[in-house]
């Protein structure tokens, strides 16, 4: 028997920066880097201020974004279009291999992601992973709320029309997995700090091994696909 009994799942969440991509490759650093940019050209914060008031903003709102829009009436257009301008190709190559997974299950796949559409899709797209996913749930889809708000995974699911029952959800960020959990979602932690105690279903270094999960979980092992005979 597996462990959730076989459970039939129709949907896999993902997020995206630092998930379906690696730490090492340096790309949500650059972002970093240009948020603490921002945060100088705007509000005139030294890189001390800007990251106090963004830890501050995580915990009262969620996310810097939503912290700047409630109490400096920032335009979230004009965020994004700064802090996500950068050349994803300088950091990001194709991963045939994730393709190959992704294509594998068989199972509705979405992005789920605090960042913007425009960013997630050059992800997608320089991974040349694009194809794989449906869906598109970025941070505007949310109203700026975005994880780990639980409001915000409802209105993800019922736009979806699932249960949390029927999802899996990964993530790197085990504060993110916990209102998975709440509504019922299979959680998987995802990256370094998997290695860390936490309280989710599972836990992997990389994304790739999401082909073992789903066994684990459904009780099948993926199929191969035509690729694989050539
Ligand atoms: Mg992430």
């Amino acid at each position: 028997m597996t462990r959730f009994g076989g459970r039939r799942i129709t949907t896999l969440l993902f997020d995206l920066d630092e998930t379906l991509y690696q730490p090492e490759t340096g790309l949500l650093k650059q972002i970093d880097r240009r948020i603490e940019g921002f945060l100088q050209k705007k509000l005139g914060m030294d890189k001390s201020a800007g990251a106090e008031l963004r830890q501050k903003y995580y915990r009262q709102y969620g996310t810097t974004l939503r912290g700047l829009k409630e109490a400096h009436g920032v335009d979230p257009q004009e965020y994004c279009a700064y802090t996500y301008q950068l050349d994803v190709g300088k950091y990001l190559k194709p991963n045939p291999v994730l393709y190959e997974i992704l294509m594998r299950i068989p199972a509705q796949k979405v992005v789920f992601s605090n960042s913007p559409r425009r960013h997630v899709y050059r992800v997608l797209q320089t991974l040349q992973i694009h194809q794989c996913f449906s869906k598109i749930f970025d941070i505007e889809f949310t109203n700026y709320l975005g994880k780990p708000h639980r409001l915000s995974y409802e209105m993800v699911m019922e736009s979806l029309g699932v249960s949390g029952h029927e999802c899996i959800l990964l993530d790197d960020q085990p504060v993110n997995l916990e209102p998975a959990r709440e509504l019922g979602i299979i959680t998987v932690l995802v990256g370094e700090e998997a290695k860390k105690n936490t309280t989710v279903d599972y836990k992997i270094e990389v994304v790739e091994e999401i082909a073992e999960v789903w066994a684990d979980i459904t009780g099948k092992e993926l199929k191969k696909t035509g690729s694989d005979l050539l």
